[in-house]
């Protein structure tokens, strides 16, 4: 049998929690729901809803919405929290710009996000398939916007400026937690490369909405949080998302605890009040939960924001 996280067997083991009656994925079984499977399946992609076990994959796939996950299934970091397989990845699919670009021509996406796993074994860390499948995307459906969610490309110089060439509408990269729990949860990474990448994307091109994403309950204090707020904010990042962590197995980092709602609202209400264009914070909150929708509202609020400006 394949081992799904080999660098995970000498973890201790971390007991799961009971999750709160405030954590409740919406349960949909509907025909759409079978439909964006039928897709994913015909054309044979990969989507993160499925490969990380995201407890949103029924309410998202019954509105059409997946996250396509390009380059493969697995991937070459072992972040403390992620249940994406690690280990050794496959070559590249050529044809992918083209499958993923048919996929969303058939689920008829208005907007599409695109990820994929971290590829450390290429020497662009996979940002020019990125591009393609962007530049393929975007010829097969026009009217589509789309939204990048990748890698930190740590160590690949500036070959991140090729993903950015292609123009997608929102760029996005997850910082994932504190900088005090990066050696635990995200040892492959490291924070402040994260944050200069966003930033570097901004300086490129202002016209494209820079996103990026919290969890919480990784064992962070308040304090901690406020403070990635501000360093998001320095670099100009306009769109904030914060949702609770989920312990996948007992071999992942071990959940400190569930926020309650109330604790999510606080949060949205102080990050807004640091600048943020737009902020999502609920406990299933997920960088692609709602993309589409939350596109049109940061269309909107940069427009407000224009306009409230030009006033003063
Ligand atoms: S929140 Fe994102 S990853 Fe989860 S099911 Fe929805 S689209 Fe997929």
């Amino acid at each position: 049998m394949k081992i799904r996280h080999p660098e995970k067997i000498n973890k201790p083991i971390s007991p799961l929690k009971k999750k709160p009656d405030w954590i409740r994925s919406k349960l949909i079984n509907s025909q759409e729901f079978f439909l964006t499977k039928s897709i994913v399946n015909q054309y044979k992609l990969k989507t993160v809803c499925q490969e990380a076990n995201c407890p949103n994959i029924t309410e998202c796939w019954s509105k059409r919405h997946a996250t396509f996950l390009i380059m493969g299934e697995i991937c070459t970091r072992a972040c403390a929290f992620c249940d994406v397989t690690t280990g050794k990845p496959n070559k590249l699919d050529p044809l992918e710009p083209i499958k993923i670009s048919s996929a969303i021509k058939k689920l008829n996406l208005k907007h599409a996000v695109i990820t994929s796993v971290d590829r450390d074994d290429l020497d662009d860390g996979g940002a020019n398939h990125f591009y393609e499948v962007i530049i393929e995307t975007k010829k097969n459906n026009p009217k589509t916007t789309i939204e990048v969610l990748t890698p930190d490309f740590l160590r690949k110089e500036d070959s991140y400026k090729k993903v950015v060439e292609a123009k997608p509408d929102v760029f996005n990269h997850n910082i994932e937690t504190v900088p005090g729990l990066y050696r635990q949860v995200r040892p492959g990474s490291r924070y402040f490369s994260s944050l200069e990448l966003l930033k570097n994307i901004k300086k490129i091109n202002k016209n494209i909405f820079t996103k990026s994403g919290l969890m919480v309950g990784l064992g962070e204090i308040k304090d901690e949080i406020l403070q990635v707020m501000d360093d998001l904010r320095s670099a100009e990042v306009d769109f904030l998302t914060i949702g609770q962590y989920l312990q996948p197995s007992i071999k992942h980092h071990p959940l400190n605890r569930y926020y309650k709602l109330e604790e999510f609202i606080e949060l949205e209400k102080i990050a807004k009040s640091k600048g943020f264009l737009l902020v999502s914070s609920s406990p299933l909150t997920r960088s692609s939960y709602h993309a589409d929708e939350d596109f049109a509202k940061l269309k909107k609020n940069r427009i407000n924001q224009t306009n409230a400006q030009s006033i003063s």
